[in-house]
């Protein structure tokens, strides 16, 4: 009696012991319960992560609000931020965040970007390196030189070939890789060459017009976000003052009458398809005005979405889809995003 007492309270002993490990380690009942301790251990390496950063680019920012960075005044942070006032600090910049393993975005005047509610997990690296140098009829200039800067600089120089620049409130940089254009003209029309930084191979190359794959809106560096344009050298034709600046005025009162540029907006949200324009086909799908949450299809240009104040992404992006809806189902074309949407 006494031996069977014995072994009764032996198997129990072993049953309790063994049941106590499952439960502080795993799969007891089926539930994962070193659950905390793995959330712990993912934790402890991103605390490494960011002290990596920290120390290899000092003066790096923490949660930083992209909206204030960007025309549409709409975006959540950025996790990291930090501004590259030359080229060295962009390739400073970007060997930090390859020995990080952190996502980049180049950010300029963020006059083509959308982003997201949530913002940006990784470094947002904004372009103000702003050096310029003319040399008769060519300037050379850092990618981050706002266009308006680029204009005046010509104008004063009686240098003609960026007039339609005007109104365009982005960086040089920016619109070498959009191929930025009005009035019929473009970047591709004026560029020389490009230095450009190439994040795969580390390595800095120079690229010819010719070699840049120029279309509408269209750059072999919109396809291949590893290629960062670090400076820019265009070519312009001397020209009397006066007519550049008569220029000037003519294309800045187009825009003011056909675009609404009291309100914030990215400019155009999509690509002109072929043959047509993506302004007048929206309208036609009776979409003109139309408000979602606190964004609005233009009423006075239909390719403008407009931030009424407080405008979400999500608002933008619902507007988005349902203009591209609308005018697939009635004319069967496809609209393509200009501006950027990070993810
Ligand atoms: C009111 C208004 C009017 C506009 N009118 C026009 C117009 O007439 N024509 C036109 O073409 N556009 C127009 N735009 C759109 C915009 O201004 C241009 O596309 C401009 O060239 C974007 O430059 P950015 O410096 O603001 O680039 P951002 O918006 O900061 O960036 C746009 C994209 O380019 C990338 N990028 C920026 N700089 C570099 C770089 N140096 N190297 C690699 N990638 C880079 C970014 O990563 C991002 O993907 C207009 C916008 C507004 C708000």
């Amino acid at each position: 009696m006494e031996t069977r007492g014995f072994l009764l309270f032996f198997i129990l002993s072993v049953i309790l012991k063994l049941g106590l490990r499952a439960a502080l380690t795993k799969d007891f009942f089926g539930v994962n319960r070193r659950g905390p301790i793995v959330e712990f251990e993912k934790l402890k390496m991103k605390n490494e992560k960011l002290a990596n950063i920290k120390e290899l680019l000092s003066e790096v920012e923490e949660n930083i609000s992209l909206a204030q960075f960007t025309t549409f005044r709409i975006g959540g942070n950025a996790k990291y931020f930090f501004s590259a006032k030359s080229k060295e600090d962009i390739v400073k910049a970007i060997k930090a965040v390859q020995r990080c393993d952190l996502p980049f975005f180049i950010l300029a005047n963020g006059s083509n970007v959308l982003f997201s509610d949530k913002g940006f997990d990784g470094l947002v690296i904004k372009l103000e390196n702003t050096k310029h140098e003319l040399n008769f009829n060519t300037i050379h200039a850092d990618a981050g030189v706002k266009l308006h800067t680029m204009v005046d600089i010509a104008t004063e120089d009686e240098l003609s070939g960026m007039e339609w620049a005007n109104g365009i409130p982005g960086t040089i940089g920016g619109a070498v890789r959009g191929n930025a254009g009005a009035f019929n003209s473009s970047m591709s029309k004026i560029v020389k060459t490009i230095e450009v930084l190439d994040v795969l191979t580390s390595k800095i190359k120079n690229y010819e017009a010719k070699d840049c794959g120029f279309g509408y809106r269209d750059s072999i560096f919109k396809k291949n976000r590893n290629l960062i344009i670090l400076s820019i050298e265009i070519q312009l034709q001397k020209e009397n003052k006066d007519k550049i600046k008569e220029q000037i005025k003519k294309y800045r009162d187009y825009r003011k009458e056909q675009h609404p540029l009291e309100l914030p907006s990215a400019g155009s949200i999509f690509k002109n398809p072929l043959k047509f324009s993506a302004g007048e086909l929206i309208e036609k799908c009776g979409l003109k005005g139309r408000k979602i949450g606190k964004a609005q299809i233009s009423e006075k240009h239909c390719n403008f979405i407009l931030n009424l104040g407080g405008a979400t992404a999500k608002d933008v992006l619902s507007l988005i889809k349902l203009a591209k809806e609308k005018v697939k189902e009635n004319f069967g074309v496809e609209l393509e995003e200009e501006i950027v949407i990070p993810n």
